[in-house]
């Protein structure tokens, strides 16, 4: 039987109440845009915080913290560039002056290394302090994973969770999460489901190491060729971490598409080694852990380039994989979203 977990009396109930479901940079920038227009807004996620994928995970008993989804950002629009100087302003970023360089698998240079031409933003002083920052004065819901969004005949919508609970009425659900979860959740309008199923979103594998000692290697950053990393940085490099030698490497998307259901011990243990020969080190790690990212970012050329965020009576979809794999177009598609609403508000 379906529990009702109804957040309000209908007769208490304003006019507008909305529904986004995904607490990432997408469906926060969207909920921020709706509720500073007066609307009732509720977020969901069934994460225990807020972030998605742009997130750090944290170990407070070792004093440990590392970003392990997102790993700087750029700003590439006027829109965004204005953004970004804000929450630099605020000290909610803060620019990471690295310079990137470029190795293969072994860690023998691969090519000029890279300075930045235009600032790379990081969370500060960790990348999840961006979506704390974007929920504020939001009513969260935490820990809760929608299954299904249905609308009755009166026009109004509900969401039910995995356990059976069910929340609402909303006049509006806005989805704000990656395609391949959002395919299931927009069931009731057969062309938004259709955009999410065409869209592909690959894989990656994140280990992330503690060392007790500086390990000597040459640069802070690195862009990998051929094996099966992508990307090593010394997240303690960042601005504003604490003084620690955190680094965290990224696998290739092949890499992780290839050994995606193997357990995390075994991910950290093929990874570490790639690890050990990118960076050229045998230190032994005091802390290590892997996390698989099912849906990291979306593959480029999917069908649905060139869209931004889609509105289809009452149910709205944003998300990086609408318009790109990065911060940036996450954002621009939670804020394209919300101004739709409220166009036809
Ligand atoms: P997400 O951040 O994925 O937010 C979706 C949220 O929905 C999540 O919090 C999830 O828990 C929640 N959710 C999903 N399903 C449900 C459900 N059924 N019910 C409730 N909640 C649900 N971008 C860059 O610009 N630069 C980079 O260097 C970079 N590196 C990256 C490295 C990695 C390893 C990864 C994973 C991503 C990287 N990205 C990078 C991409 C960037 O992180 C994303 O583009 C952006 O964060 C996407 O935001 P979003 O809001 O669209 O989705």
């Amino acid at each position: 039987m379906v529990r009702e977990a109804t957040t309000s009396s209908p007769s208490a109930r304003p006019s507008r109440r909305i529904a986004v479901i995904g607490a990432g940079v997408s469906g926060l920038t969207c909920a921020q845009g709706l509720s500073a227009a007066g609307l009732d807004v509720e977020v969901f996620d069934k994460s225990r915080g807020p972030s998605g994928r742009m997130s750090t995970r944290r170990v407070p008993a070792l004093s440990v913290q590392a970003d392990h989804g997102a790993q700087y950002f750029t700003a590439r629009s006027a829109l965004f560039q204005r953004q970004a100087e804000q929450w630099l302003e605020q000290g909610v970023v803060a620019a990471w002056d690295v310079v990137i360089h470029q190795v293969d698998e072994q860690g023998r240079e691969a090519g000029a290394p890279r300075p930045p031409m235009h600032p790379r933003y990081v969370g500060s002083p960790r990348m999840s302090a961006l979506g704390r920052h974007l929920s504020a004065g939001l009513t969260l819901r935490p820990s809760v994973r929608i299954t299904s969004v249905k609308e009755d005949r009166a026009d109004r919508w509900w969401l039910f969770d995995e356990e059976g609970r069910k929340y609402g009425p909303y006049d509006s659900v806005m989805v704000a999460v990656p395609a391949p979860q959002a395919e299931p959740l927009l069931a009731t309008r057969p062309r938004l489901a259709a955009l999410a199923a065409g869209a592909a979103m690959e894989p990656c594998q994140t280990l992330m190491l503690l060392f007790d000692e500086p390990l000597g290697v040459p640069w802070d950053a690195a862009t990998i060729s051929g094996g099966a990393l992508a990307w090593v940085a010394r997240d303690s490099s960042k601005p504003g971490r604490p003084p620690a030698n955190v680094w965290v490497a990224q696998s290739s998307a092949e890499h992780a598409e290839e050994f995606l259901e193997e357990s995390p011990d075994e991910s950290r243990v093929r990874l570490l080694a790639a690890f050990r020969a990118v960076t050229a080190t045998t230190a032994t790690p005091i802390w290590t852990t892997a996390h698989r990212w099912r849906y990291a970012r979306p593959a480029m050329g999917t069908s649905n380039e060139g869209l931004i965020a889609e509105l289809d009576e009452g149910l709205g979809v944003c998300g990086d994989w609408l318009c790109g794999p990065r911060v940036e177009a996450a954002w621009l598609s939670g804020r394209a979203l919300s101004e739709r609403v409220l166009e036809r508000s």
